[in-house]
């Protein structure tokens, strides 16, 4: 039989889209990367999921496993073609309250595992800022951080255990709810692997408490390196806040159009402040904060008044991306992470850049973390531009490897970064992540062409099968 009768066969005709408009949607994550999927498929279960691998191996044919697709790095694009493997269906959701865990299905959303946790007093800490669409299983393929992991860790602080779908079809479970369950910790392997070692289909995650107050503090600042440096000295001082995000103004402005929550719209940068607990620490916290974004020249201070206002600041921290649609059609998003104290002066050399190359950029970032946004709006359709974007691209991540800095904070490597790999690691390096990949992936189909540079050891990519004209893989 052929792939698509085989696939239709396993999981039922409605769910194998082959129409083409049906597979333009698939075509592409949140990045700017294209590909031509062959087939998308929405698997019920893990039997289905691993039939689905069985197939894939029989055909010779790639399989990009895909969530809900807000990835930033081309990681569920399917670039070489192959079977889109959406997880959408795998949706169940079983808390266990008196362990503050949950079996979650990988297709379950960010944002619905804590609204169902909540009335048991409990959520999960990793929050990127697309929650409302991302899902668990693309949290854990990606090691996603998020506004609130600065204090939590990201999502790997938060995996217990995994159940997998390897090559063959195998099912397997790694970790488990032991703290520190004996034997090598495959489990943190697949962690961050970004689909190309198998196919997360259910996670058990940790879930925490929710804190009993909060506050949220919003501070403009008329330099951005006040911002900056505030950030540095207060986790100096030997706080660690729930969260600490910066937002450039071009880019508080375009929020403020649409959002009406009196943000800072003179200062050079605004400051977003969070920290939890009980009310006398959070209240002695919120002092210090204050204190010392003061000694670096805030020209505002703000607490957020009610759940509401705080509920609004965050809704336009987490909509940035999004408002940038004023500037122009489309972003180009690096993630690049640097030491905190070098925030500062990397940011300058990055606007510098754009400035040099005339291009928009803007930025809003988990500081805390050091993880930059710098995100250039532009319009994709003209070429010349383009090139130019990718550029400065290339520019920005060079200034933060040199700054110290690593090539992703939170969004992977996917294809965008993948070229970049060399600048960051050594061919032994890259090598021995080479061999790890062809153990759990001898046939080639997990998610090929994706973080690992053309080249190193077997990934040459002349050996990725495609479709010849009449379909059949060769
Ligand atoms: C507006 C916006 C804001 C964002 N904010 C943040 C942020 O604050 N922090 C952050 O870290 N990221 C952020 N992201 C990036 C993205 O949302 C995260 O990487 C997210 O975890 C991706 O989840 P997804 O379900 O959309 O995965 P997808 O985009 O569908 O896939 C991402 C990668 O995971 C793989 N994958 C997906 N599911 C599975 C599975 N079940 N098994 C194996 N592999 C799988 C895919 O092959 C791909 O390589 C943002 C994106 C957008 C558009």
């Amino acid at each position: 039989m052929d792939l698509v009768t085989d696939l239709r066969v396993a999981l039922g005709v409605d769910n194998v889209l082959v129409e083409p408009l049906e597979l333009y949607l698939f075509s592409k994550d949140a990045s700017l990367m294209r590909g031509e999927p062959h087939v998308v498929v929405f698997p019920q279960d893990t039997t289905q999921v691993a039939e689905v691998v069985r197939i894939a191996e029989t055909h010779g044919v790639p399989i990009v496993p895909r969530g809900a697709g807000t990835g930033l790095t081309a990681g569920a694009s399917p670039t070489v073609g192959g079977i889109v493997l959406v997880t959408t269906a795998l949706d169940t959701i079983e808390i266990d309250a008196d362990n503050r865990t949950a079996w979650v299905g990988a297709g379950v959303i960010n944002l619905d595992l804590s609204r169902a946790a909540g009335p048991y007093g409990l959520y999960f800490a990793p929050d990127p800022s697309s929650q409302s669409a991302c899902t668990v299983g693309g949290n854990v393929a990606n090691n996603s951080g998020g506004p609130h992991c600065l204090a939590e860790g990201s999502t790997t602080s938060h995996v217990l255990g995994l159940e997998v779908v390897l090559t063959g079809g195998e099912v397997v479970i790694l970790g488990s709810q032991a703290p520190d369950p004996p034997g090598l910790d495959l489990k943190g392997l697949i962690v961050g692997s970004e689909g190309t070692l198998g196919v997360v289909t259910k996670v058990l995650v940790r879930l925490l408490p929710i804190d009993p107050e909060v506050r949220t503090l919003l501070m403009g600042f008329a330099e951005t390196a006040g911002a900056t440096t505030t950030v540095s000295e207060v986790i100096a001082s030997g706080l660690v806040p729930a969260a600490l995000e910066i937002m450039d103004q071009r880019l508080i402005v375009a929020v403020e159009n649409w959002l009406h929550a009196g943000l800072p719209v003179d200062a050079a940068a605004m400051l977003l402040a969070e920290v939890t607990g009980e009310a006398e620490g959070v209240d002695s916290q919120a002092e210090v904060i204050s204190t010392i974004a003061r000694a670096n020249g805030a020209t505002s201070i703000e607490v957020a008044a009610t759940p509401e206002h705080r509920e609004l600041l965050w809704k336009g921290r987490k909509s940035a991306f999004g408002a940038t649609a004023q500037l122009a059609p489309d972003y180009y998003l690096h993630d690049a992470v640097v030491p905190r104290t070098r925030l500062a002066e990397t940011m300058a050399a990055i606007y510098e850049i754009a400035d040099r190359s005339q291009l928009t950029l803007v930025n809003v970032f988990h500081a805390g973390d050091g993880n930059l946004h710098p995100l250039i709006a532009f319009d994709a359709s003209d070429p010349l531009v383009s090139e130019r974007v990718y550029r400065a691209g290339e520019e920005i991540v060079a200034v933060c490897l040199r700054n110290g800095g690593a090539l992703s904070g939170e969004h992977g490597i996917g294809v965008e970064k993948r070229d970049l790999m060399r600048a960051a690691f050594s061919e032994l390096d890259l090598d021995a992540q080479a061999r790890l990949k062809e153990v759990f992936d001898p046939s080639r189909v997990f998610n090929p062409t994706k973080v690992l540079p053309a080249g190193s050891r077997c990934f040459d990519y002349g050996g990725v099968r495609r479709p010849a004209a009449d379909g059949v893989w060769v």
